[in-house]
């Protein structure tokens, strides 16, 4: 037999029935601690010389097997879970880095990722270099100066730039430098950036993989098993504590069961949208990979299995043609967060990257007008009519005259 499929791996990848008293549902170890059978036994546990469980900041059965399915859909050699998405990223880069050493990440950020790096490791003595990534003479040129680390998004929140992870981390590797990949908005089923070259995926696993919005989780894979055990041992167990709890791994796993059959819907559901965005009038630009008009379509279709379920847009009439447009929706919610069953939209300059100054915005290539939208799993003709009422109800009054011909 083969190596078992994405979803027969998300499914039943570590755990057999039979160990557990033959419960179909792997059971939750809700313990903080675990018991040692003499004090020596605990000794070597804390040695590393004998394998168990000591305390669940450390490690703890039922995030081992949740860690375990992502290593293996990542295509890494070993995960860690945390309480967050900016639990991942903070304990993955305070691991890696050191007062003197230079990280160099893309223009686009999320907002909380660019405000650690500004307002927290920044100001511990770490440089912070912002190039665009898609420019590869510029990332290049950065690599002159020895970066530490390479840390991008790609899509970005919010603007979807992608980023062609395979060049830019062997620019990276060149250098000497490790290649940290924020996966949130594909996860392992739409893009797999360790095997494009990167050192460390991390994700917010309050989006996809949890799926339903009930959860809020990080995860960080590393292609060495060795790095993974420092990010464990330091990023985890010292330097953030940013564990996840036991019933909120149940639920990420839970989550992954049905992660395929779910991005194939987004997918779906986000082209539908863009394709009504690019054609109608009261638009100004679409961002989205999908459609064959974007400048980068050929390397979504190189690097991606599908284009993804968030899309980015301006409207006619900018800021406050959004801020219409937002109020005018039905059923997709006016809300931050991404990748679950219901339509979400919001505005990043006053909300997610609000943690930017306008000058960091723009920059950045976050539009003050810029709306984003994550396609849920709602039947598409239904979302797709939410959003055509929106942007009808929202276009400014010349625009309406022309919508309602
Ligand atoms: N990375 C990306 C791309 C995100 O969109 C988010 C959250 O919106 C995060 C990281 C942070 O994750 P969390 O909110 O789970 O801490």
């Amino acid at each position: 037999m083969g190596m078992p499929g994405f979803s027969t791996t998300a499914i039943h990848h570590g755990y057999d029935p039979r160990d557990h008293h033959g419960a179909l549902v792997p059971p939750v170890y809700q313990s903080a601690t675990f018991t040692f059978a003499s004090a020596a036994g605990g000794g070597r546990c804390f040695a590393g010389e004998a394998d168990g469980y000591i305390y669940t900041r450390i490690a703890n059965p039922t995030l081992a097997l949740l860690e375990s399915r992502l290593a293996v859909l990542e295509g890494g050699a070993a995960a860690i879970a945390f309480g967050s998405g900016m639990g991942a990223i903070t304990a993955t880069l305070w691991t890696l880095l050191r007062p003197g050493d230079e990280i160099v990440v893309d223009l686009t950020l999320y907002g909380c990722t660019f405000a650690f790096l500004h307002h927290g490791i920044g100001e511990f003595g770490v440089r912070v270099t912002h190039v665009d990534m898609t420019d590869p003479a510029a990332v290049e040129a950065a690599m002159a100066g020895k970066p530490k680390v390479v840390y991008f998004e790609s899509p970005a929140n919010p603007n979807m730039r992608l980023v062609d992870i395979e060049a830019v981390a062997a620019a990276a590797h060149r250098a000497g430098a490790l290649v940290v990949v924020d996966n949130t908005y594909c996860t392992p089923y739409l893009q797999r950036p360790l095997a494009l070259g990167a050192d460390v995926v991390v994700h917010s696993a309050t989006k996809y993989i949890s799926g339903h919005g009930d959860v809020t989780a990080g995860i960080a894979v590393a292609a060495d098993a060795e790095l993974a055990q420092r990010i464990r041992l330091q990023g985890l167990k010292d330097m953030t504590g940013a564990v996840l709890s036991p019933q909120d791994a149940a639920l990420l796993m839970r989550g992954l069961k049905t992660l395929a059959l779910r991005m194939d819907r987004h997918c779906t559901n986000a082209m539908a949208v863009a394709r009504l965005l690019q054609a109608h009038p009261a638009v100004a630009k679409v961002h989205y990979p999908g459609l064959e008009t974007d400048p980068q379509h050929g390397l979504a279709k190189r690097q991606m299995r599908q284009p993804g379920g968030m899309i980015a847009f301006e409207l006619q009439g900018g800021y406050e043609a959004g801020m219409r447009f937002i109020d005018a929706l039905g059923m997709v919610a006016c809300a931050v967060s991404l990748g679950d069953a219901e339509s979400l939209a919001q505005h990043p300059a006053s909300m997610t990257h609000s943690t930017y100054t306008p000058e960091q915005r723009e920059a950045a290539g976050i539009s003050d007008g810029l709306v984003r939208l994550s396609a849920g799993l709602e039947d598409t003709d239904d979302l797709v009519a939410d959003v055509a009422r929106a942007l009808s109800a929202c276009a400014a009054p010349k625009l309406r005259a022309i919508v309602a011909a």
